[in-house]
Formats: structure tokens, C-alpha cells, sequence
């Protein structure tokens, strides 16, 4: 009987020809391909070498290219341990714009550590692109909407463009409910502002990897967790969100097939000339025109560097 092929396809992140290579056995059986093609894996039997199909050209050979592993341990620049973690400048919900890259786990000044998220075995091996596996996809009448992940520098708005959206069609888009450990104030609704959960349970949930990130400032918990992204969709609703780069591997799931948007900054003389402007509004007593002022801005930068 016919054996049947295996339907593993991985998209290749790096150049490779084979002719070049020191490496490969004979460089005739090697098989050449180009960043974003995709390949179709034959056999992954030896642990250097594979044997792929170049996808979508008709050439039906199939050749010699690097394992992933062998291609990571030639080139891998191996990363130091410590797990770099995020955190926020200020401690304004989502209005503090200005984040900062910590070494650390932990803030000093502010005690608050924030955008942690679980290792991920497929990502941090090394910091070498290798291949990502993919799978055809179409969307069928019923199909749940993907999600939307806003990534981009800091201060370019991704919340204010999550807003801005999310307010220009509420039917269509909606956003996660994050979870807290801190005890509800008198305006705020279970549900509404924030999940309030017990830090018991918070930690326990950590543990169960049920969180896309969290944080700790003042002594509380704040996350957002894969439920709550799941809820989002369940109502059939394109879910916003804006998470920090190092969370998104563990997004990119054949469940999420995520959208990745990443929003590019506006030129060095447009930031100049917002930061400067927002300097000037914000030193009058009236906040909300400053607030006001902001998201448009931010959002008028996003559409300056769309187009
Ligand atoms: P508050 O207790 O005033 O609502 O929020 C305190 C801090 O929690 C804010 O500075 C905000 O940045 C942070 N925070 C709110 N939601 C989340 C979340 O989902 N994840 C993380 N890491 N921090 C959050």
C-alpha cells in the first residue's frame, strides 16, 4: 500500500543554498530555498538532515535541508538566562505611555513588575529564525474571527488605536477583561473593569499557564488570560489586543491564528513635535483636554504611518 506523506508544512524564516553549505553531506541532494517559502516535510527521520519539498513551484523533489535543531546549534548566539521582563514607567492604566526595558524583575521605586509570561520550549531555545510550522487555512462561513495582536514600539498608541477602534464599531470589535488580585472599589463591576480574583487563585492560575501575561504592582496581581481572549471570540467578535512582543509566541497557536499588526512609529520629527505639543497641553489644569488631545494625536500618527 501506499504510504501516505506527512502534512507538516513550515514556512522557512532564513535564505538557504545548499551549494554553500560546508555542512551537507552532498551539496546535489540539497535543496535551496528563499525566507517565506513554504516546505513541505517529508521525513524528519535523521536529526540534521530532513527531507522537504519546496511548496507551490510544481517541482515535486524532494531535497536535503538543515534540521531545525542542527540549523540553531550552528548559528544560535545561546541566550543568557535571565528572562527579560517589561515594565511600565508609570503607573497610569494605560495612559503611561513610556515603558522601559528592565533587566530586572522587579521595580525598586515603583515595586511593580509587569508583562511577565510563561517560557515557551518552541521559542526560547535560541535567537536564531529557523522555521515555523504552518497549516492551510480558509475561512469557512461560521468561523470564528481571529484575533487581532496591536505590537509596536513604545508610545506610537497602541491602546488609544485599541479604543478608537473598538468605540468605531462596538458590535464588531471588543476588547479582554484583564483579572486583578486587588479588592474592588466601590464604582467598579465584577466583570467590567477587571476579573477579582483571590491571590491564591491568581497564583494558582500562573502556575497553570493561564495567563498571556501579568504583573504585580503594590502588592496585587494583574493579568490577562487566555480565557478571557477566548470569551472575546465566543461572542463572534474581532478580539483587540496589545500585548509586548515576547508574549506573542505564545499567540501564534493554530486556536488564535492571530493577525499580527505591528504599528509603526511616527518619524523622529512627528514624535518630536506630539511630545513637545503634549508637554504644552499637559501643563494646563485641564486633564481631560490633554487626554483628548493624546488619542488623537496618537491615532492621527497611526494613520500618517498606514499610509
Ligand atoms: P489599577 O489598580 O489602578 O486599576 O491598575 C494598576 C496598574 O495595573 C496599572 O498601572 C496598569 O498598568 C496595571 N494593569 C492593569 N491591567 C493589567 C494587565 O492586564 N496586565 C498587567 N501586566 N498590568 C495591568
Amino acid at each position: 500500500a501506499q504510504s501516505k506523506e506527512p502534512k507538516m508544512f513550515i514556512k522557512a524564516l532564513f535564505d538557504y543554498n545548499p551549494a554553500e553549505d560546508k555542512a551537507i553531506p552532498c551539496k546535489e541532494a540539497g535543496l535551496g530555498f528563499k525566507k517565506g517559502d513554504i516546505l513541505q516535510v517529508m521525513s524528519q527521520d535523521d536529526a540534521t538532515w530532513w527531507q522537504a519539498k519546496l511548496e507551490g513551484d510544481g517541482n515535486l523533489r524532494a531535497g536535503l535541508i538543515p534540521s531545525k535543531h542542527f540549523q540553531e546549534r550552528r548559528l544560535a548566539v545561546w541566550r543568557p538566562t535571565p528572562v527579560m521582563t517589561l515594565q511600565r514607567t508609570s503607573s497610569k492604566r494605560f495612559s503611561g505611555l513610556r515603558r522601559s526595558f528592565r533587566l530586572s524583575r522587579r521595580d525598586k521605586k515603583t515595586n511593580k513588575s509587569m508583562y511577565e509570561c510563561k517560557k515557551s520550549e518552541q521559542y526560547d531555545t535560541a535567537d536564531v529564525p529557523t522555521y515555523e510550522e504552518v497549516t492551510t487555512y480558509r475561512r469557512k462561513h461560521g468561523d470564528r474571527h481571529r484575533l487581532v495582536v496591536l505590537v509596536g514600539p513604545t508610545g506610537v498608541g497602541l491602546n488609544e488605536l485599541k479604543r478608537k477602534l473598538l468605540i468605531s464599531d462596538t458590535q464588531h470589535f471588543s476588547v479582554t477583561i484583564p483579572h486583578t488580585s486587588r479588592s474592588k472599589r466601590h464604582q467598579e463591576s465584577e466583570g467590567v473593569e477587571y476579573h477579582f480574583i483571590s491571590k491564591n487563585l491568581f497564583e494558582a492560575d500562573i502556575q497553570n499557564n493561564k495567563f498571556i501575561e501579568h504583573g504585580e504592582y503594590k502588592g496585587n496581581y494583574y493579568g490577562t488570560s487566555f480565557d478571557s481572549v477566548r470569551s472575546v471570540l465566543s461572542k463572534n467578535k474581532v478580539c483587540l489586543l496589545d500585548v509586548q512582543p515576547h508574549t506573542l509566541k505564545h499567540l501564534r497557536t493554530a486556536e488564535f491564528k492571530p493577525y499580527v499588526v505591528f504599528v509603526k512609529p511616527p518619524c523622529i520629527e512627528r514624535l518630536r513635535e506630539t511630545r513637545r505639543n503634549a508637554k504644552v497641553i499637559s501643563g494646563k489644569d485641564d486633564k481631560t483636554s490633554s487626554k483628548a488631545f493624546s488619542l488623537e494625536e496618537a491615532f492621527a500618527q497611526w494613520k500618517c504611518s498606514e499610509a
